[in-house]
């Protein structure tokens, strides 16, 4: 007995709305890196030390001026967001911190939340 197999008709008007469809979604993950890889590249604000987090979490821009103290495996003085485990870069004078989303953090900063780089 032979197996019959249906095929159902799309029309070339519906074909392009489920390829144009399929385009769109396809560029979503895309467009979100590259907002994503702006961001990172230094178009966000600065991290003043008025912010209300920054504030609770005494943060300066200038570590000399924070209220250091001595950390496991770390001396007061040598503690900066260039060596915290929550600076999101390597490179640049300000630099995104997972601590406080949408700002950045000067490298030679610190805050209350400093914990050393592994
Ligand atoms: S969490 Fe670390 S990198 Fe972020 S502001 Fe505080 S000390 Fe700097």
């Amino acid at each position: 007995m032979k197996k019959s197999s249906k095929v159902i008709p799309v029309d070339s008007g519906r074909r392009r709305m489920l390829l144009g469809t399929a385009a769109t979604l396809a560029s979503v993950p895309l467009v979100n890196l590259l907002i994503s890889a702006r961001a990172e590249a230094g178009d966000l604000p600065h991290l003043t030390p008025d912010d209300p987090t920054a504030k609770a979490l005494h943060y300066h821009n200038d570590a000399s001026e924070a209220p250091r103290a001595d950390k496991p495996g770390m001396p007061a003085k040598e503690q900066f967001c260039h060596n915290c485990r929550f600076i999101k870069s390597q490179s640049g004078d300000w630099r995104p911190c997972q601590i406080f989303p949408g700002k950045l953090v000067n490298a030679n900063g610190w805050c209350s939340s400093w914990t050393k780089a592994s």
